[in-house]
């Protein structure tokens, strides 16, 4: 049988940094330091930073997607401070939803986060969906039953086929990772890249999830990444902090691209040889 051959992504999550007034300078910094047309890139900016994103990439040549970092669950509404996914069309192609910062500080439950993946994929947008365990949990060794209780929350109910065909993504991202420059290991992030598909195979998704992007998230760093990308379970990363750093994101994508190409090489030989 020949596998599906998955893009790699490699998606910035530039969290409560930058302005409308230097945003657009990174965007376009960063869009010309990592030109690789057999990666994914996507800037998921503050939403007040997003038109001046847009602006700066608009039309590059290869393309750079713009995402959000949060999106409300709701079509519209008495929200006040809150976004639509409607409101983000032709700002954002892409968003992040449940993202571990926005369980702890505005109590995003999976439920939420279930919805709130469904308006945006209602809207157009791809959603970004992270899940990951606390340290805690780790060290009792619970970390595969809390993300598969995950899984099972956001997306239980839910359309697989429809979210497959809306390009969804899952971003693994252990919490105790995120912004504390202590990464997960490579064979540790594939571990869960394997139960998060065995997940979505429980869940009814085709080829037991096999269509779907699994991105490592939490401290990655061009010195690292390459640990991640020799998976092949996994398919690219979400960056934070190194993402506001244009020499970073160009080590991190160009070190993509040599994944990137291997896949494609190897899928053409293996067309040719069924
Ligand atoms: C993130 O914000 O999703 C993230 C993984 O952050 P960092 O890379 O800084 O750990």
């Amino acid at each position: 049988m020949i596998r599906a051959m998955r893009p790699i992504v490699i998606a910035a999550n530039w969290k409560m940094h930058t302005t409308p007034a230097d945003a657009g300078e990174l965007a376009r910094t960063i869009a010309a330091r990592t030109a690789e047309p057999d990666v994914i890139r996507v800037i998921c900016a503050p939403f007040v930073c997003l038109a001046a994103v847009n602006a700066a990439v608009n039309g590059l040549k290869p393309p750079i997607a713009v995402g959000a970092q949060n999106v409300h669950h709701e079509l519209a509404g008495a929200y006040t401070g809150e976004v639509s996914a409607a409101s983000l069309a032709g700002l954002a192609s892409w968003v992040i939803v449940g993202h571990s910062e926005r369980r702890r500080d505005a109590g995003e439950t999976d439920e939420l986060i279930g919805r709130k993946m469904v308006r945006a994929v209602d809207a157009g947008l791809r959603p970004i969906v992270c899940v990951g365990e606390q340290l805690k949990q780790r060290e009792a060794a619970r970390h595969v039953s809390v993300v598969t209780e995950q899984l099972r929350g956001v997306f239980g109910g839910h359309d697989p086929a429809a979210l497959e065909a809306a390009g969804v993504v899952i971003a693994y991202e252990p919490v105790w990772a995120i912004g504390t420059g202590r990464n997960a290991s490579g064979a540790d992030a594939a571990e869960m890249a394997s139960a998060i598909r065995d997940g979505l195979a429980g869940l009814g998704f085709a080829a037991g999830g096999e269509a779907v992007p699994i991105l490592y998230g939490g401290s990655v760093t061009s010195a690292n990444i390459g640990e991640f990308l020799v998976e092949p379970g996994l398919d690219g990363a979400l960056v934070g902090g190194a993402s506001l750093k244009p020499d970073e994101m160009a080590g991190i994508v160009a070190r993509a691209a040599v994944t990137a190409r291997a896949r494609r090489s190897e899928a053409a030989g293996s067309s040719r040889r069924a």
